[in-house]
């Protein structure tokens, strides 16, 4: 086989989210000469980016001080902050007080992947060199076990490993410091986390997954700038979780359902609750006779600051989601992504070296944030009504309580079929689209070329139809949102098929596979969703 092709920079960025951006963007305006590039996995900048998402805005003001002259496509701000509690499938209480984490005066709703096909021109203007289509396979080191750069994964390879006409190979990009923005559950972040051992000294990380719809609804009936969040129905006390319902300009509706991924019930499935949620009786008249643009699934970073791993290794550093930086009880990690990336440029402009990082962002504003309510989320892991109490103590005290509560690992808290009492479930007949998760799929625009390597690695497919059937029922068939695992029979007998053309990235079955044998790796670059304006 011939060399691999090297590019060489000073840093390199894996992923263009906020934070790969941001920290592209902050280092060229203190270096202007300095060579750094970001790669991104998505077709185009932004393609793979899901989120809410009502954005604080300071961390952009001290990036882009002007940017409000030339703002992102979508930017609403909020004018209104309304949050429910839904008692059941009829019925909802609009509470007279919202909690303060979710008071978004000032704040602004915005499609995330526009804003970041919107700063992406302008980290290339400063001469960021920015990637999409290429898909970080795997890091490299040097002969000192630090890492040196990043493997992209090569392209035009067959389902059976052979190499296609289009076969090209990946080149490496080698640089003196790679900086992992990768996001959530990022794919090298969670090789390198185990290599160095980073989470060692901290509590295992906790995530929730995040579906969401962007509808157009009828002439006149979208309240711009409005925002709503709920909690309760269709949710059981003990699942943690709730909706979000932004309005965009446009009769745009932003509307999309978190579930933390430490459920118990292994029949429950996240996609059907927020189809659920669509219907409750103060729901549904927004959304009837609208229809939907673009949809999708992201996992969400839940663990906080307890579950902070180390953010930095020999030759590397983590920011953003791929850090696990982001506020739970706000829904919000942009503003932490920018600011934990500005806060790296800045450390790292001089040498070029990922040593003092750590602890830099420990001692920062960012930090600081998630240390004041780091006790609220693993409140919820009693249920919703001490939640709750815990919550209202901890905003009282900001968060000085002597104590922090522990996270556990999603995948563990699983309960096996036959010891498991699965609440019951008061759902109603759904009429509103998509008709199921393949119709959603295509609102996803997910692509991937069918002849090339399964990008869901199943370490062993005979526990499917031996324990796991007995044992919890096949849970990948409801935690994946887009119909990816499927349990078929035919003349060879029961066995797992693995639809990985519908996959969306979400990285859910990476974390609540109660086995943990399932490993998402990098598809071809340029593979996956292709979303719109979520
Ligand atoms: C449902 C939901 C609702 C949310 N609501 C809000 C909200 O209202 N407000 C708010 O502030 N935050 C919200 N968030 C959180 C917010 O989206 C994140 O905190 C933010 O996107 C983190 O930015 P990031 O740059 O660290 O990661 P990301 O935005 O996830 O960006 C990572 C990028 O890296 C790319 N990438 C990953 N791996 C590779 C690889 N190996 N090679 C190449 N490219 C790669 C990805 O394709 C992606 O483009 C929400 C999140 C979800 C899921
Ligand atoms: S296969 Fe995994 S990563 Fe892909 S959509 Fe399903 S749960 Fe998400």
């Amino acid at each position: 086989m011939s060399e691999r092709d090297i590019m060489e920079y000073d840093v390199v960025t894996v992923g263009a989210g906020p934070a790969g951006l941001a920290f592209a963007i902050r280092l060229k305006q203190l270096k202007p000469d300095i060579r750094v590039c970001v790669i991104e996995k998505a077709s185009t900048i932004g393609a793979h980016i899901l989120s809410g998402a009502v954005i604080e805005p300071e961390p952009l003001n001290a990036l882009l001080p002007d940017w409000g002259k030339n703002p992102p496509p979508i930017c609403v701000p909020v004018t209104k902050d309304e949050f429910w509690w839904l008692h059941d499938p009829k019925r909802g209480t609009k509470m007279p007080l919202t909690p303060p984490q979710m008071h978004n005066h000032g704040n602004f709703i915005v499609s995330l992947g526009a804003l970041c096909a919107w700063l992406a021109p302008q980290a290339e203007a400063l001469g960021v060199e920015i990637y999409p289509g290429f898909a970080a396979d795997e890091p490299m080191f040097d002969e000192n076990g630090a890492v040196c750069g990043v493997r992209i994964g090569d392209m035009g390879v067959a389902k059976d490993g052979s190499h296609k006409p289009s076969f090209t190979q990946g080149i490496d990009i080698k640089a003196p410091l790679t900086v992992l923005a990768e996001g959530c559950r990022g794919h090298l972040t969670k090789q390198l986390i185990r290599r160095y051992q980073l989470d060692a000294n901290c509590d295992p990380q906790t995530y929730g997954i995040g579906i969401k719809e962007l509808w157009q609804l009828p002439p006149g009936r979208g309240e711009a700038g409005k925002v709503v969040h709920t909690i309760g129905w269709p949710l059981d006390p003990a699942t943690y979780g709730g909706s979000f319902i932004y309005h965009l300009d446009k009769d745009r509706v932003a509307i999309g359902f978190v579930v933390g991924l430490d459920y118990q019930d292994p029949a429950f499935a996240p996609f059907e609750a927020f189809q659920q949620l669509k219907h409750h009786a103060t729901v549904k008249p927004l959304l009837e006779g609208g229809s939907i643009l673009s949809a999708g699934a992201r996992a969400i970073m839940e663990g906080g600051y307890q579950s902070l791993p180390k953010c930095e290794m020999p030759g590397a550093l983590l920011i953003g989601d791929a850090a696990g930086l982001l506020n739970v009880p706000k829904i919000k990690g942009t503003h932490q992504a920018i600011r934990s990336a500005m806060l790296a440029a800045e450390h790292v402009v001089e040498n070029l070296k990922s040593e003092g990082w750590d602890a830099k962002l420990r001692a920062s504003p960012v930090m600081a944030e998630l240390k004041k309510v780091r006790n609220i989320r693993p409140g919820f892991n009693k249920g919703l009504w001490f939640g709750l109490a815990n919550a209202g103590w901890e905003t009282v005290t900001f968060g000085l309580s002597p104590w922090t509560l522990k996270n556990h690992a999603d995948w563990s808290s699983l309960q096996k079929i036959d010891s498991y009492e699965a609440p019951k479930r008061d759902y109603v007949e759904r009429t509103l689209p998509p008709r199921d998760r393949l119709a959603e799929v295509y609102f996803a625009a997910t692509e991937h070329d069918e002849d090339q390597p399964v990008h869901l690695l199943v370490a062993d497919t005979n526990i499917c139809i031996t324990r796991c059937v007995e044992e919890y029922g096949n849970p990948c068939q409801r935690f994946c949102p887009a119909a990816v695992y499927e349990i078929v029979e035919d003349d060879a007998g029961k066995r797992l098929q693995i639809n990985a053309a519908n996959c969306v990235h979400c990285k859910t079955c990476d974390i609540k596979d109660p086995y943990e044998i399932i490993t998402w790796v990098t598809p071809e670059g340029g593979s996956g969703p292709n979303y719109q304006n979520l």
